[in-house]
């Protein structure tokens, strides 16, 4: 463990500011040198890489990317840390730090540049960062990120089994998502309750269909998961069609009325929503 990720230095530095873990912002630093090296060499980073960290906390994660990668934009939401970060960053010239929320934070600048993002998340919002950042006109060429485990395994489950669910169809529906490895609670300062996971995600070149139409569908068929399609489909709500409309847009995409929201893949709910929009259904 290098000096910086001691837990002793981290509380001498937490000290030294007088500040404390904020639980409301996610604050579980990772202390753990091996966790911290193998999640940098998911990202594959080389010198041409620009890398985007979401919630940079003391630095540590940060300090190891700007070794790797051309330039780091470090996006902290807590103003308390700038003056911790200024001081365990001094002197790296490829980082910059920005104080601000990621979700609201506007990072056009980057808009024409590829880029990578890298970040132990703030738990708290885990999948609206994911989406937010997916929905951006950012070009993200890959993400690594270290989330709870219990949502990496939502994130990555497949049909049938039992974490499938909205967020594994949609985000599979945007990218190639994949859980690298998991994570101890030990390896964290405080520890969390849970387990952890690193998952890469990487996007998909071309979506051509209409994402809010997908995620419209997903959402009803699993608000009713143990019914049957047609069923899920028809009942009240949104997408408000007849039972026999609905018949008619599952025949055409070849997906059983008789099937669970579980059992239909990815692929079967992107051509559903194909369907949806050629038949002019607007979301
Ligand atoms: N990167 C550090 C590490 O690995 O030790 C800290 C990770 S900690 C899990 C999450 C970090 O995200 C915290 O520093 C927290 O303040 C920051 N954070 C929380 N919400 C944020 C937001 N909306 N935008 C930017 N940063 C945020």
């Amino acid at each position: 463990m290098s000096s910086l990720q001691s837990i002793s230095y981290i509380n001498e530095l937490m000290e030294k500011y007088n500040l404390s873990f904020k639980k409301s912002l996610g604050q579980n630093f990772l202390i753990d040198r091996n966790a911290l090296e193998r999640i940098v060499l998911e990202g594959d980073i080389s010198k041409e890489d620009i890398v985007l960290e979401v919630g940079p906390g003391i630095g540590v994660m940060t300090k190891e990317l700007a070794e790797s990668a051309k330039e780091v934009y470090a996006v902290e939401i807590d103003q308390r840390l700038m003056p911790v970060l200024e001081e365990t960053l001094a002197g790296i010239k490829n980082i910059k730090l920005i104080n601000a929320d990621i979700l609201k934070v506007d990072l056009s600048f980057l808009a024409n540049k590829k880029l990578k993002v890298v970040a132990n998340l703030p738990y708290y919002i885990t999948t609206a960062i994911i989406y937010h950042l997916l929905e951006s006109d950012l070009d993200i060429e890959r993400m690594v990120f270290l989330v709870q485990k219990e949502v990496a395994q939502r994130f990555v489950a497949k049909v049938g089994s039992k974490h499938y669910g909205t967020t594994s169809v949609t985000l599979n529906a945007y990218a190639e998502v994949e859980l690298a490895f998991t994570v101890k609670p030990v390896c964290f300062i405080p520890k969390p309750k849970v387990d952890s996971a690193v998952i890469v995600i990487t996007p998909k070149e071309d979506v051509q269909f209409n994402i809010s139409l997908l995620q419209k569908i997903v959402k009803k068929a699993f608000l009713q998961r143990r019914k049957k399609i047609i069923n899920a489909l028809s009942a009240k709500g949104e997408l408000c069609y007849t039972k026999e409309d609905w018949s008619a847009f599952l025949k055409q995409c070849s997906i059983e009325e008789s099937k669970r929201p579980d059992n239909i893949s990815v692929k079967e709910y992107i051509s559903l929503a194909f369907c949806l929009e050629n038949a002019g259904v607007k979301e």
